[in-house]
């Protein structure tokens, strides 16, 4: 893949994140530092990768973009799902772990949260 088409695909996925309010940039400078950062680095761990066999490029750079995304800018609010931003979390007490019942993603308590179980 060219750095150009990463770069823009990542920008996509940004935007997409953003007006869902799922993630809040204050710095689009900063942002777009970083989306240059996260492309290198994708383009660094798929130097070796063929995407005509068995590996899907879309997939992967979508997946990609919204895992550092979200740890990057990800709203705070600690009931809501990371991974689909849905409210309808599940909370564990006995491990302290949370699972979000929209998508089934697991995830640890935050924590400030898991401290008011303890
Ligand atoms: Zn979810």
């Amino acid at each position: 893949m060219k750095l150009n088409e990463t770069i823009a695909d990542i920008s996509i996925v940004a935007g997409a994140l953003m007006t869902s309010r799922k993630i809040e940039v204050d710095d689009s400078r900063e942002l777009v530092a970083r989306v240059i950062e996260w492309t290198e680095q994708f383009e660094r761990e798929h130097s070796e990768s063929y995407w005509d066999e068995g590996l899907d490029y879309m997939t992967e750079i979508e997946v990609f973009a919204e895992a550092k995304l979200v740890e990057a800018y990800g709203a705070v609010d600690p009931f809501r799902c990371p991974a689909c931003g849905g409210e309808n979390v599940a909370t564990f007490l006995h491990d302290r772990r949370q699972c979000c019942l929209s998508c089934g993603e697991r995830f640890e308590l935050p924590a400030e949260e898991a401290e008011q179980f303890n």
